[in-house]
């Protein structure tokens, strides 16, 4: 560990800190907090090969530590509301608005106050007072068996419901956030019963009882279990790069559309409010959002930059442009509860 301490204060501090920390846990992990020492506290529920990358790029160009506790979303949460001001997180990156929301109602949050975020990420994928940034969008698309199913044939989300794709349709469980925010986007354009019965009409015409991530879906479209999969569009990326010439095999059959307007949720951050290392904290998002690294996530990780001077990586391109849903994305969060409440009415599994 790199330390630059700045006084005696600061060391003064250090070693309570430790102690603190070896009288409170008896975890291997390594975290450590002092005010503006050489280290950022990360908890993190994306694990991504492109995040090490980019973080021990961080740690070389500015001698800061980051310090990365992996972990489920609402494992990392539940785990920030318990240890409240004591926590050692500074910061907390995840997947889906509805994670974000989380943080954000239970007052784990503290506005981000800086220009170079501002200019990095516009205004629509971050909070209000910046209490979020976006990292990376994702959009939650239509994938279909390229011999079974003519693209012209698609249209909307809605239309999934139709009797053309009774049996037919693939799509992970309702435990997935991105599920969750899905139809939590329908609830806010379209109203919550319309939402309901689309939930209804997707779950009788499943091809199974969902099982399985995203990646799973495409795999039975494959296999011919049924002719569409619901799913982000950079599993398929990180499909069709994948090192296993099976999985190539298996996202080639498939094609990708993008229904009008398409789902986009985001992978983002917050700064903990009892964060002891923020100016850190704000500097690491900072290059997060620069657009070196928004290119490293497009380029490895398929996902759609935040930050839009940087275009997307060519394979996204070459499947299309779309439209997103025109939404305040805070409402995913907000209408999350509904959602699941929905879900368990209408037994999407
Ligand atoms: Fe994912």
């Amino acid at each position: 560990m790199k330390f630059k301490m700045k006084s005696k204060i600061a060391i003064a501090m250090v070693s309570v800190l430790s102690l603190a920390l070896l009288a409170g846990c008896g975890s291997q992990e390594q975290v450590e907090s002092t005010e503006e020492s050489g280290v950022v506290n990360v908890y993190s529920a994306r694990h991504y090969d492109v995040d090490k990358e980019v973080f021990l790029k961080f740690e070389d160009a500015t001698g800061i530590k980051v310090n990365v506790i992996e972990g489920k979303a609402p494992e990392l949460l539940e785990r920030m509301k318990r240890e409240g001001a004591d926590t050692q997180a500074d910061m907390f990156i995840t997947a889906d608005m509805a994670n974000i929301y989380q943080a954000i109602d239970s007052e784990l949050t503290q506005n981000v106050e800086s220009e170079i975020v501002d200019a990095n990420i516009p205004e629509n994928l971050r909070g209000e007072n910046n209490e979020w940034i976006a990292l990376t969008q994702r959009a939650r698309v239509i994938a279909y068996d390229k011999e079974k199913v003519n693209p012209q044939e698609l249209s909307t989300y809605e239309d999934l419901v139709s009797e053309r794709w009774a049996g037919k349709i693939l799509v992970r469980s309702s435990d997935s956030t991105y599920n969750q925010s899905l139809l939590a986007s329908f609830i806010e354009l379209n109203g919550e019963e319309s939402a309901k019965e689309w939930a209804a009409g997707l779950v009788s015409n499943m091809a199974r009882e969902p099982e399985g991530g995203d990646r799973d879906q495409v795999k039975a479209v494959a296999a011919g279990e049924g002719e569409l999969a619901i799913l982000n569009t950079y599993y398929l990326g990180l499909m069709v790069n994948s090192k296993d010439p099976e999985e190539v095999k298996v996202a080639e059959k498939v094609g990708v559309f993008f229904p009008e307007p398409t789902h986009v949720n985001i992978s983002g951050v917050i700064v903990n409010k009892y964060s002891k290392n923020a100016g850190n904290a704000v500097k690491l998002i900072e290059y997060l959002t620069s657009e070196e690294v928004q290119k490293q996530y497009t380029d490895k990780n398929f996902e759609y930059p935040a930050n839009p001077n940087v275009e997307p990586t060519e394979l996204l391109k070459s499947w299309g442009e779309f439209k997103p849903q025109d939404i305040n994305l805070s409402k995913l969060g907000e209408y999350n509860k509904k959602a699941v409440e929905i879900f368990n009415e209408v037994g999407w599994k």
